[in-house]
């Protein structure tokens, strides 16, 4: 029983998700953690990091430029810490990942359009002020670390012995991607590590940045770890948002995954990687956050069928 004793709040309930095989693939289902995405798990580190560094104390404020999850996240670990949270985020974003961050207690200022540029200037500026402190995901290497030293060995050992021969994700700070494909390459230095990106938003591959639907990656330029990073990634390739939210659909209705359009666009990509190698028999995804608050944008209501809202 995963829960024998009690509990101290619920940042004791983030991990410890389920690796599901679906289609030939495996997926670790993130979309489970509290606050409802991967980001609960990185939130909760770099917050204890900054604490136990001195950079964080009572009576202190956050300040994160996020497209979303990681506000989310952190606005949830601030509100059991009892932190003041600002949340900087562009216009354009699901209405429920503001109505979230807000119902944790916290401020949210806008700044800019769809993707997190100016969000994120904007958020190192007031991070430099005394009492606040800004965790900066797309730069810190807690990220990575957290991936690398939690989330990446939580999948080898639920694989229970199988190797990893391909990782499959998109890439928003990157820190899922380099930090559990680190943890990876120490158990198969084979393993192939796959960007994947919005197809209408290639920036990765061709510097390209346009809107697209898959919320929560491609945030509008190359961030600094994936930047710092890169050499251990062996390839990228491209599903489109609207193949995305097709396959988020199918998860709901045909698995019972409400998810996110990035966990619709990893699993087409790992199935991909599965089909373009034959030999790969452990290919390993995420489904990286819930679907509630996609269901006003992207979910049709009864009687609809096929593309929504964000494709009429
Ligand atoms: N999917 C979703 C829904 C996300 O919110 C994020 C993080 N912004 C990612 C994928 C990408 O994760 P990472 O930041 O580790 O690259």
């Amino acid at each position: 029983m995963r829960y024998s004793g009690i509990s101290r709040s619920i940042l004791d309930a983030i991990g410890d998700t389920p690796l599901l095989e679906i289609d030939g693939v495996f997926a670790k289902l993130e979309f489970m953690n509290p606050s409802g995405s991967i980001k609960a798990r990185i939130a909760w580190y770099m917050v204890e990091k900054a604490e136990q560094q001195g950079l964080l104390k009572t009576g202190g404020t956050i300040v994160e430029a996020t497209s979303g999850n990681t506000g989310n996240a952190l606005s949830m670990v601030a509100a059991v810490k009892g932190y003041r949270m600002l949340v900087v985020m562009p216009e354009g974003l699901s209405n429920e990942r503001v109505a979230i961050s807000r119902a944790y207690g916290a401020e949210v200022r806008f700044v800019g359009h769809f993707h997190v540029n100016g969000a994120l200037d904007e958020a190192r500026r007031l991070g430099e002020q005394p009492g606040y402190f800004a965790p900066r995901q797309f730069e810190s290497e807690f990220n990575v670390e957290e991936n690398r030293e939690i989330l990446g060995p939580e999948i080898l050992a639920q694989l229970q012995g199988r190797v990893p021969d391909a990782l499959v994700m998109g890439v928003g700070t990157g820190g899922t991607l380099i930090g559990v494909g680190q943890a990876f390459r120490a158990v198969n230095p084979g393993v192939r590590l796959f960007a994947m990106e919005p197809s209408e938003s290639q920036t990765i591959l061709c510097g390209e940045i346009s809107t697209h639907h898959i919320e929560g990656i491609s945030d509008g330029f190359v961030p600094g770890i994936f930047a710092r990073h890169s050499e251990l990634v062996d390839a990228t390739l491209s599903v489109s948002s609207e193949e995305a939210i097709a396959e988020m659909r199918r998860l709901a209705r045909g698995h019972g995954l409400l998810c996110g359009p990035s966990s619709g666009a990893h699993l087409v990509a790992a199935r991909r990687v599965r089909e373009q190698h034959p030999d790969f028999a452990t290919v390993v995804t995420l489904f990286c956050d819930e679907g509630e608050k996609y269901l006003q944008d992207h979910f049709s209501r009864p009687g609809e069928d096929v593309v929504g809202s964000a494709f009429n």
